[in-house]
């Protein structure tokens, strides 16, 4: 027996998926967000360059695929900004703000754990061309929307952080690098790691230990030149204004490269230790390290909708998931009659009646109890006499209740 790949799965139910790719479609649309796709294979280079060498994803959770030799390195990709930045750039678009979102797997080689994946699913939203620290505040504002008003969740929070501009988080490195150098005894060895090659995501770090040295490490935020300190309280203020409540979080940094400005994450401590399952900010030199000709700033975000299924599943009653259409189930008696069922149920489906028809023969009670298994809100059984006098039997499995009408009339009596 084959199994499926480590870290996947199957879905074998996808109503509650389809129901919040559903929503979040029609609120995208509603602030002016159009879809888009781009394929799942990209370069891999597309993401060394996007990501950093040094980045977790870059260094061990690429999915790369086995090219024959002397041809550029592919890999299934473990995100969907880069992506969409290369299509940007690729297809010479001209009119900023270009406002798209993406919805599809991505993929990440990583020890599964729980609520993460190696096929996972997101929608990524992108806004490319935008200056004003306003778009970031209207974005955080419609995924708090969608999180609280549309999808009905109470339970969880909004991290804020301001990274600054490449020269504060320069000026910002080394002043924490002096700081770690200082208390390079207590670290953990991970800590001293990342202080050489990744400094920023020593804030990652789940030693307590370290976590109580980092309560007391300098702040970016503290930290940031008079633009950026203008634009951080102003992200505050409009959010203040817009009522979105959020915690500032200096720690915070999403651990990807290109980042700056404002970083932001909803995280639900109903979900465990990974407990993000929304998280984005913005990106103002990304376009050119793609190969655009000029920065486009922008700002972004990336929904995970596994992690948002494991909130809604516990509310999911609650949710107003699209009914299922009455199902009518066709039962012919005997062979004599399945040409007749499926005549009868082509006129059905031509009035759009959600029917199905019983063709491998049974006992009527055999297949009355096929049909209630199915979940049928009527069977229409046709026997011998039926036949002979034009005529079905239809039989509301709710109440039990028989009638027998005439054929021509069945779909009109059904759609009653
Ligand atoms: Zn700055
Ligand atoms: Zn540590």
């Amino acid at each position: 027996m084959f199994k499926r790949v480590k870290g996947t799965q199957d879905f074998l139910d996808l109503s509650l998926f389809n129901f919040i790719v559903e929503q979040m479609k029609q609120h995208l649309q509603l602030y002016h967000f159009h879809e888009i796709a781009t394929p799942i294979i990209e370069p891999t280079e597309l993401f060394k360059r996007s990501l950093g060498l040094q980045t977790e994803i870059v260094k061990k959770e690429m999915f790369l695929i086995d090219v024959g030799k002397g041809e550029e390195s592919i890999c299934l990709r473990p995100e969907a900004t880069a992506p969409i930045v290369r299509a940007f750039v690729e297809n010479g678009i001209q009119t900023t703000p270009w406002k798209v979102f993406t919805y599809g797997p991505m993929f990440r080689y990583e020890r599964p754990q729980k609520g993460r994946y190696r096929q996972f699913h997101q929608i990524t939203i992108e806004a490319i061309g935008v200056h004003s620290i306003g778009y970031d505040a209207q974005i955080i504002k419609m995924l708090d929307c969608l999180f609280h008003e549309i999808l009905t969740l109470n339970n969880y929070a909004l991290q804020l952080n301001f990274l600054g501009c490449i020269k504060d988080r320069e000026a910002y490195l080394h002043k924490l690098y002096t700081f770690l150098e200082k208390h390079a005894d207590t670290l953990c060895n991970l800590c001293l790691e990342r202080k050489e090659k990744n400094i920023m995501r020593v804030f990652d770090c789940k030693n307590s230990k370290c976590q109580e040295i980092f309560t007391k490490a300098p702040k970016l935020i503290d930290n940031l030149c008079d633009t950026c300190a203008q634009e951080w309280q102003q992200l505050r203020d409009d959010l203040d204004l817009l009522a979105v409540s959020y915690l500032i979080t200096p720690t915070l940094v999403r651990g990807l490269d290109y980042y700056n400005k404002t970083v932001f994450e909803f995280i639900s401590h109903n979900l465990g230790a990974q407990k993000e399952f929304c998280g984005g900010g913005r990106y103002d030199q990304l376009v050119r390290e793609v190969g655009g000709k000029e920065d486009q700033p922008s700002v972004g975000a990336g929904i995970g909708i596994e992690r948002l299924m494991l909130l809604l599943e516990p509310i999911k009653n609650t949710l107003p998931l699209p009914e299922l259409p009455a199902l009518h189930v066709i039962i012919p008696m005997s062979e004599k009659q399945q040409l007749l069922a499926l005549l009868v149920s082509n006129e059905l489906h031509i009035h759009k009646l959600c029917t199905d028809v019983l063709l491998d023969g049974d006992s009527l009670k055999g297949m009355l109890r096929k049909a209630n298994k199915m979940g049928a809100a009527y069977c229409l059984i046709l026997g011998e006499e039926e036949q002979r006098k034009h005529e079905v039997t239809i039989k509301n499995m709710m109440t039990g209740e028989e009638k027998r009408i005439p054929q021509s009339e069945a779909a009109t009596y059904l759609m009653r």
